[in-house]
């Protein structure tokens, strides 16, 4: 059953949306078509996903809407490898294929970079403080100046900034630098253990 909107009553008519390109993605259970469009509408040019409504970007119509198509598609890219995964096929839209790949491995090498940079900042107090304090740790390759770890106890992403030697995490709202981190750890630990220890008859 297939029922379209006619028209609607809207005074202004924008342009409809526009299927920019598919991206199918390797996701970890299964391949997943993010499909992604732009549009034209009140003086915003908007590119975004048709299934995923957090991955959008705009930017005010000043140009061509292809220029803004093109601008705004990496930062889509780039979130989409981030929270989606690797595209594995692309299928053409207003873009071509090619151009889309060109896209795609020029994103992943400034992600490469990116954590090329950031590795040199291994021996910063509070990466090696948290390294001994056995937190998973790895360069991120998203954001220059950071590293990322894993909240203890959660599967919150917990952000190590190096240059100032400060951690955050954005989920439990907690940060500070080497001192605080090594209190937030310990506080963790010793929570979990009791919640263990009231679990278990051991
Ligand atoms: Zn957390």
């Amino acid at each position: 059953m297939s029922k379209r909107k006619s028209g609607g009553q809207a005074a202004e008519s924008p342009s409809p949306p526009a299927i920019v390109c598919i991206l199918v993605v390797d996701a970890i259970i299964d391949e997943v078509e993010v499909e992604i469009c732009c549009q034209r509408i009140g003086g915003v040019d908007r590119v975004f996903s048709t299934s995923m409504d957090w991955l959008h970007a705009e930017r005010p119509s000043e140009d061509s809407l292809a220029y803004s198509v093109e601008t705004l598609l990496f930062g889509i890219i780039a979130r989409c490898l981030r929270y989606v995964g690797e595209p594995a096929d692309v299928r053409a839209g207003l873009l071509s294929k090619e151009r889309v790949w060109a896209i795609v491995s020029s994103v992943g090498l400034e992600m490469d970079e990116i954590r090329r940079e950031n590795k040199l900042w291994r021996e910063a107090k509070i990466v090696t403080r948290a390294a001994q304090l056995g937190l998973a740790l790895q360069a991120s390759h998203f954001s220059r100046g950071t590293w990322i770890a894993c909240c203890p106890g959660t599967n919150h992403t917990l952000e190590l900034r190096p240059t100032q030697n400060l951690f955050y995490c954005g989920c439990c709202r907690v940060g500070g630098g080497i001192d605080e981190l090594d209190e937030f750890v310990a506080r963790r630990r010793s929570t979990a253990a009791g919640f263990i220890g009231g679990r278990t008859l051991h």
